[in-house]
Order: structure tokens, then sequence, then C-alpha cells
């Protein structure tokens, strides 16, 4: 008899998954259950919504007939309860569904600051294209912003607004932006960009209480005592997985719903993918949360081969994101961490990985110029993680002799003695072994 394949969640891991199990199993019946009526979009394109670079047709990039060419159901609406026991879960769609297996896909939701003030109107945060319409909303009728937070979303937050206008404030925690991954010159550069934008950046600021009136932001109350007006306050101060679900349903959770190496959680008819897993990495023996695009579309594709009965074990590799900071195109790959505290996340964010955060046992090779600059981590026989910011010649090369972990034997001395030649190196070294291959 055909298999019934139900997944939760219609972004990247659901739908590459549900795209993987047709591959395995050509006869099985597989329905993604979806509460965005919108359908498929890019979350990360939401950051070139708001600085009207791109129009929100643009963000769509999967018609409704793509699914059908995969054989694949979709129904809107809420997964609200899943019975193990039963085989069944329940929605908002209609009557409950039965499954033999069924994934896990449902993402992240963002984080709120513990201050009074967070439930009035004009607080923002940035979870889809819903909030991106409210986010312009709002900003056409206000006339300054303030952003809380770290990370990408915030830096795209306070990048939006500026571009649409609002005066835009904002606060940093400590003394720089984004101070456990990017080290103490890529955070200038970045400050600098921002600063050229028109955002004022205030150092050493934490928000206390958000005032109001009438029910609608006013402004903000800092620390220090001090007050800045405001009609609107955007915040990203990290994600929580969505795990009501699973912890409802009983599934062994932590900060995700944790599985094995084949996407498995504590149930094994139940699989989780994608921002909501907790993923067991066998090369380091840890489990790790990442929020990244590509990253959910690797995971969701290899939980959905494994529902069909693969059997193999998931390959994670080195995360990276190629991404706008600050204006500055950036890669970001593998370990890169400065082993610093950053006041401004409390947890991790979108477009981000717990990999980045990690402190490499490793020398750091950099190089700049102009408005470009390149850190590469280098440690005994492989390079293990790079930040690439302005000119992205680089990029490339780096992401394949880090994620291919290329011996670095042959180089090693040249780019630990003469880092100024580390663009020629790199270069050399990637195109020598790539043409052997
Ligand atoms: C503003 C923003 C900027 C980002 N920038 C980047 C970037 O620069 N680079 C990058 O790599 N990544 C970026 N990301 C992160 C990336 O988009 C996520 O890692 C990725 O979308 C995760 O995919 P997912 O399938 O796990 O979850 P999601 O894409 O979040 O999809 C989950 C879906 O499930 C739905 N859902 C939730 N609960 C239920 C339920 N109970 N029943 C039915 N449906 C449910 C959700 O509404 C959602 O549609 C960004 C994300 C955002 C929001």
């Amino acid at each position: 008899m055909a298999r019934s394949y139900v997944i939760v969640g219609n972004g990247p891991a659901g739908v590459s998954a549900g795209e993987a199990i047709r591959r395995r199993d050509p006869s099985g019946n597989v329905l993604i259950v979806g509460d965005e009526k919108l359908g498929f979009y890019s979350r990360p394109g939401l950051a070139y919504l708001l600085t009207g670079t791109v129009p929100e047709s643009h963000l769509f990039s999967r018609p409704e007939s793509e699914y059908r060419k995969h054989g694949l159901r979709r129904v809107v609406g809420r997964a609200t309860r899943i019975d193990p026991k039963g085989h069944r879960i329940e929605t908002q769609a209609g009557p409950a569904i039965a499954y033999d297996r069924l994934l896990l896909a449902p993402g992240a939701r963002a984080l709120k600051p513990d201050v009074p003030g967070m439930d009035l109107d004009g607080v923002v945060t940035l979870d889809n294209l819903e909030d991106a319409r409210r986010i312009l909303k709002f900003a056409r009728r206000t006339n300054a912003a303030v952003v809380v937070g770290g990370g990408i979303t915030a830096l795209e937050l306070a990048e939006g607004l500026a571009a649409q206008g609002v005066t835009t404030h904002y606060l940093l925690r400590k003394d720089r932006y984004w101070g456990n991954v990017l080290d103490p010159q890529e955070s200038a550069l970045v400050e600098s960009r921002l600063e050229a934008e028109g955002i004022r950046l205030h150092r050493h600021s934490d928000v206390a209480v958000v005032v109001g009136r009438g029910g609608k932001v006013n402004g903000v109350e800092l620390k220090d005592g001090s007050r800045l007006e405001a009609g609107m306050v955007a915040v990203a101060i990290g994600i929580q997985p969505r795990l009501e679900l699973a912890l409802a349903a009983g599934l062994t959770c932590d900060r995700g719903i944790w599985t094995d190496e084949f996407f498995r959680t504590s149930d094994p008819d139940i699989y989780a993918a994608g921002d909501v897993a907790e993923v067991y990495d066998p090369g380091t023996g840890r489990r790790v949360l990442d929020s990244l695009w590509s990253i959910a579309i690797d995971q969701g594709r290899a939980a959905g081969a494994n529902m069909a009965g693969a059997g193999e074990p998931y390959q994670r590799k080195p995360p990276f994101n190629v991404t706008r900071i600050g204006g500055l195109t950036t890669t970001l790959i593998g370990a890169v961490g400065t082993g610093q505290e950053d006041g401004d996340l409390v947890a991790l964010a979108r477009g981000d990985s717990e990999a980045w955060r990690q402190q490499a046992d490793a020398f750091t090779v950099e190089s700049e110029a102009n408005l470009s600059r390149v850190r590469v981590l280098v440690g005994e026989r492989s390079l293990l993680g790079a930040v690439v910011m302005g000119d992205q010649a680089l990029s490339r090369p780096l992401q394949d002799l880090i994620r291919d972990q290329v011996d670095i034997l042959p180089f090693r001395q040249q780019l630990l003695q003469s880092p100024r030649e580390l663009p020629n190196v790199l270069s050399s070294a990637w195109k020598d072994v790539y043409a052997r291959r």
C-alpha cells in the first residue's frame, strides 16, 4: 500500500523534503500542511523588500504548478496537535490527517525582550512576509524608529527603515556590532557604512521601557535614563524554534527538536528539519542549530530521503551565507567566532549559524584593501573558516577549500608568512586543486 507522508511547514525544509520523498517513492502520498496563505517565498529576500530593492512579486520563486509537477498536495492551515500513537495530526484545515511518516518543519519565531511595552502597537519583528508588509505600512506613517538586536536581521531592519526615509536609531548594548562573529575591524567597517546611510548608532545603549500613548509606541526610555522619540520599535534579538507541537507530543527537545543524523526525532516515525531542528552532527558529536536557507534545503532533502527509506546519515557541511551587511556583500563560512559575548543577541539570529560563533583553534590571516576585507582561519591541515567582505573574488575559492577540507600544507607557510599575498596564494591554490579534480 502507498505510504502517507505528512509535512508540517511550507518553507524550504518542508518543500525540499517533499521533493526528495517523491524522488525515492513515486507512489507515496505527500501532503504539505502550511499555515501561510501566501505560498512559498524567499525569506532572505524580505530584506530587499524592506529596502525597496525588489518588488514583492520577485520573492515568489515557486509557482503552484511546481507542487503538481512533483505530485505534492498542499493544504493551508495550522497543525494544532500530533497524536503519535494514532499516527494522526489535527489541523485547523479540516479533519485529522493520518500519516505513516511525519516531518516537522515549522521553522522558528522571533523572540522579544522582556521589557515593559513590548505589546504596544508599533513594536515589530520580522518573521515573514506579513511582518514585512506591516513594517512598510508603519514606516509610511512614522518619522523615527528604534532598532534593537544584533546579527543580520537587526541590520536588515535598520537599513530597510532608513531606506524608507525613517530616522533610524540602532541601539547596541556593547561597544560594537555582532562582536561574537565579526572581529573589531569588520564591525567598524559595517558601522561606518551604517552611519554613512544615516543610521544613528547608540553604543552601550539598551531599552528599559517602550513608552506608549493610546496603545501605540511613542518612544523608548533607555537604561541610562535618556529617551528617544519613535513611532516604531523593531526587534531582532534572536529566534525560538517552534517547539509547541513537538513538546506536546512528548518528543525530546532542548533548544530545538532533537534529531539523530537521519533527522529522526525520539519517535521513529516523526522527523524534523530546518530551523526547528537541533541536529546531531557525527563529525563533532554535538547537536547544532542553524538558521540558514541553504541548510534548511539540505536538511529537508536529507530528511525526506530518509523518510522514504534512504538510510543515509547527513553529512554536515560548514555553514555559509552570502548576504549584505551594511551594504557590503559578505560571505561567512565555518568557524569564525571571536570568543566574545554578544549582548545584542539572546539566541541564534536568522541567517546565522551556531558554528560561526565557535572560536577555531587556528591562526588568523587577514588582508584589507579599500572597502574590502578577508579574514581566514588557518588550521593545522585545513582552512576552518572565513569572512569575506566587499570584493567577493575569494568567496567561491574559500567556500570550496573549507567545505572540502583541502590539505593546505603545500601553501600554509606562505599564507602565514605573507598575509598581504593572501588573495594570490588562495586563488592559485584553489585553481591548482580544482583543475586537478
Ligand atoms: C528576515 C529574514 C532574513 C533571513 N536572512 C537569511 C539570510 O540572509 N541567509 C540565510 O541563509 N537565511 C536567512 N534567513 C533564514 C532562512 O529564511 C531560514 O533559515 C529558513 O527559512 C528556514 O526554513 P524552514 O523551512 O526550517 O522554516 P521556515 O522557512 O520558517 O518555514 C516554516 C513554515 O512553517 C509554517 N508553520 C509554522 N508552524 C506551523 C504549524 N503549526 N502548522 C502549519 N504550518 C506551520 C510557518 O508559517 C512557515 O511558513 C532569514 C530569515 C528571515 C525571516
